[in-house]
Parts: structure tokens; C-alpha cells; sequence
């Protein structure tokens, strides 16, 4: 695997099967599958959405409005 961490450059990482949900306030929490990007020296995790929680997640985003979009945040994903 030739990928490096984006955050402390270390070639530990690896592809992991997961389940995230995303839980934005009261609104129902979107899952999606995925197969993320995880470092395993310093714990950054990218991965990109496909298209129905995504779809899922920009809905519930704009009903809520994105003002805590940034707020708390422990996993980053990249597209
Ligand atoms: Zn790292």
C-alpha cells in the first residue's frame, strides 16, 4: 500500500471496513458503509461517501443548517 497519512505522513495506514453513522443533532443519524483510510499511529481517518448517505447527509444538513458543521469533530472524511 502506497498511501501515506495526510496528518503525520506515516505509511501505517490501512483500509478498514466500517459502519459510520452521522448524527447531527435530533435529526435521524445517516450510516453508511465504507471502507475508510485509517492511520494507525495517529488515528486519521478519511473516507469518501457514496452517493445515498450523502444525499441523506446533505438533507439533514440543510434542514438543520451547517452552523455546528465544524463543532466536536473526531473523524474527518475526504472526498
Ligand atoms: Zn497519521
Amino acid at each position: 500500500m502506497s498511501e501515506r497519512c495526510y496528518r503525520c505522513g506515516s505509511v501505517n495506514v490501512r483500509a478498514i471496513n466500517a459502519e459510520i453513522s452521522f448524527a447531527l443533532g435530533t435529526a435521524d443519524p445517516v450510516y453508511a458503509l465504507g471502507r475508510p483510510i485509517v492511520c494507525l499511529d495517529c488515528g486519521f481517518a478519511e473516507c469518501s461517501l457514496s452517493e445515498e448517505p450523502l444525499r441523506k447527509l446533505k438533507e439533514s444538513i440543510q434542514v438543520r443548517g451547517p452552523i455546528d458543521a465544524h463543532r466536536g469533530a473526531t473523524l474527518k472524511c475526504i472526498a
